[in-house]
């Protein structure tokens, strides 16, 4: 078996605190993923009629529960109608970011850094050229200087991640990069997707839990959002492998950061309990087309939702924040 060469402490505490090599894994509970999956069809099965319906107003005939779906669980009419995504700087940056990663990974890091970056960018800007709203024509219309930069940047988290990501022998673990999950339920009328950014697995010999799901970040934290997508993730895995991760994890790049949960049977429960509320709320949308019966909740997703210049409860919720920063003397 081949040895694993760690370079310096960060890449150590790597190695014990989000890898758990040399520790043991914590045993799979014997029917776990059947009983979480049975908890979901059982909350599916209850929604009756309004699944349908729901089903029916959703693309290719199912509700599709994803980690952009659940976010905006937080208002119903956020979830009518989000603001559409758009490429802002941040965002390419991350997403050449993880494209980054995932080729290095797979080519075994043999070219430079921003070798990889350049030829990831390349990939990228001729992939849609022609769709005045991809990736593709928000890096051909990047001026030079500003795309160097750009370049520059994520080459730079590139470095950082290979500094203290050690590169994990392929027979003691198989990676999984950008591999998407994809879940019936309900006959197909609910659909459930993810893609996780990488699934490690370490070869099984018995029956304890021998996966690690890692989402990678490249952005500012975002705590909650973040956990409860991980999470999600993890859930995935439970139910598309037959057994749950020993771990999941964010790991934030730019710091080398990581925030770890290790299996807890509640904390996978509980996400089917979010899952379910997603599918609900669904079910409330397909039946109420005229905004009535809906849960409307101002925060500060608002400036993600379309309604957000005209909305009471987003006034509300900005008024209530600002009072808050008024009475910590801020
Ligand atoms: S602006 Fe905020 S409170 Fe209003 S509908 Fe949108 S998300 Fe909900």
């Amino acid at each position: 078996m081949s040895a694993l060469h760690l370079d310096g402490p960060a890449a150590e505490r790597l190695a014990r605190d989000l890898l758990g090599w040399q520790q043991p894994r914590p045993e799979a509970p014997t029917g776990l993923a059947a009983e979480l999956r049975d908890r979901l069809e059982a909350g599916c099965a209850a929604l009756g009629e309004g699944l349908d319906r729901a089903a029916q107003a959703g693309r290719g005939g199912a509700v599709w529960v994803t980690k952009t779906s659940l976010a905006r669980l937080a208002c119903d009419g956020w979830q009518r109608d989000p603001r559409p995504y758009e490429h802002t700087r941040a965002n390419v940056r991350g997403v050449l970011a993880h494209a980054a990663v995932e080729r290095d990974w797979r080519d075994g890091r043999r070219a430079s850094a921003s070798r990889v970056v350049e030829q990831v960018w390349v990939e990228e800007a001729t992939r849609r050229p022609g769709d005045p709203a991809s990736l593709s024509r928000w890096l051909n219309d990047c001026g030079d200087e500003d795309a160097e930069v750009l370049r520059g940047e994520v080459a730079e988290l590139l470095e950082a991640f290979r500094e203290v990501w050690p590169a994990l022998p392929a027979d003691r673990v198989v990676a999984h990069l950008e591999r998407p999950v994809t879940l019936r339920l309900a006959g197909g009328r609910v659909v459930l997707r993810g893609v996780p950014d990488l699934v490690l697995d370490s070869p099984r010999r018995d029956d304890r839990a021998r996966t690690l799901v890692v989402d990678l970040k490249t952005g500012l934290p975002r705590p909650e959002p973040d956990r409860a997508e991980l999470r999600f993730y993890a859930l995935l895995v439970t139910l598309r492998d037959g057994r749950p991760p020993f771990r999941w994890a964010t790991y934030h790049v730019p710091e080398g950061r990581m925030e770890a949960e290790d299996l807890r049977v509640v904390t996978l429960e509980r996400t089917v309990a979010r899952v379910l509320d997603g599918i609900g709320q669904a079910v409330r949308l397909a039946t109420h087309p005229d905004d009535t019966g809906l849960l409307i909740r101002g925060g500060a997703w608002c400036r993600s939702c379309l309604r957000e210049p005209d909305c009471p409860e987003a006034a509300a919720a900005r008024a209530r924040y600002e009072a808050g920063m008024h009475d910590r003397g801020t």
